[in-house]
């Protein structure tokens, strides 16, 4: 008998989200931002064991929305909860609750499934204000169970997840195994990087080609989100195409894919550009999986 379900991870920006994750993954996650209002879509991450896969759904930090795009991410946090079998509220045990987290708790009050409330950052805080806090947060919901961990230390996370675990439903595999992570913000970029290829190469670049994003992260304390891409070709002469004469059309390429990604991502963008020769990747298993096709 198979189990699988998918889980929320909610709470205030900073909580450590994306840190227990990452944790719970044993790896890092590609996340591209950790600033709470970037990363506009739900990251998911697969933890898959024998006759399990437990789907951690890294939701955008939910406050109080400012401004129109804030509503979406909240409204689009809302609609997490009703699809999701468990939601963990991850909350600081060093801090007794604040605003912010009684707004969360109001809106968790709407989630039909099972909640947790998960201390972390339970390095940073004393027993005593320990005990208080948990009474406090305790207090603002129905919890099913409470835990007390540390996300960067790696302690107690094994009774968080074996709690999770256990509130996973019968259900199927939904991912492949090897599969850690959707990775939307990449999936995006690395279609409009090829649709652009496409688009600016006509009938010359077929589709043999595949993008690639090795990095996107933000640059620490600019306001720059760094894309790293490579266009896989499947024959040397097609470098040279996608090139162009003195490297006008790939970086013709670059320039349409930055800005409609800046307008996706509301992000200034830095984008590196490469292509690369990878012969009949498109016939090569292991190639295949490297990038991420299946
Ligand atoms: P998110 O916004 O909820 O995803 O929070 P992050 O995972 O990005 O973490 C925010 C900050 O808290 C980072 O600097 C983390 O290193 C830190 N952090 C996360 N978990 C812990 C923890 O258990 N203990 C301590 N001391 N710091 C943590
Ligand atoms: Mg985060």
């Amino acid at each position: 008998m198979h189990h699988s379900g998918f889980v929320a991870l909610i709470g205030r920006p900073n909580v450590g989200k994306s840190t227990l994750i990452n944790a719970l993954l044993g790896e890092k996650v590609a996340i591209i931002s950790d600033r709470p209002q970037t990363t506009r879509n739900q990251i998911r991450a697969v933890l898959t064991r024998p006759e399990e896969q437990i789907i951690f759904i890294d939701t955008p930090g939910l406050h109080k929305p400012k401004h129109l795009l804030g509503t979406k991410m909240v409204k689009m946090a809302e609609s997490t909860l009703q699809e999701v079998d468990l939601v963990s509220f991850i909350v600081e045990a060093h801090h007794p609750p604040g605003q912010g987290d009684r707004y969360i708790a109001e809106i968790l009050e709407k989630a039909h499934c099972p909640l947790l409330l998960v201390l972390n950052k339970s390095d940073l805080t004393s027993p005593k204000t320990l005990a208080d806090n948990k009474k406090l947060y305790s207090q603002l919901c129905s919890f099913q169970a409470i835990f007390t961990l540390s996300a960067l230390c790696g302690d107690n996370l094994t009774a968080y997840l074996d709690a999770v675990s256990e509130l996973m439903p019968e259900g199927p595999q939904y991912y492949p195994p090897e599969m850690i992570t959707d990775q939307p913000e990449r999936f995006i970029a690395a279609e409009i990087i090829r649709e652009k290829v496409i688009q600016l190469t006509r009938q010359e670049i077929p589709f043999s080609i595949a993008v690639v994003i090795e990095e996107m992260k933000m640059r620490e304390r600019k306001d720059l989100l760094d894309v790293r891409a490579e266009i896989f070709v499947e024959r040397k002469s097609q470098v040279g195409i996608i090139v162009g004469k003195g490297g006008l059309l790939l970086k013709e390429i670059g320039t349409r894919a930055r800005q409609e990604l800046e307008a996706l991502f509301g992000e200034k963008i830095f984008m590196d550009l490469r292509v690369k020769v990878k012969k009949d990747w498109r016939n090569r298993e292991e190639e295949l999986r490297r990038l991420g096709y299946r």
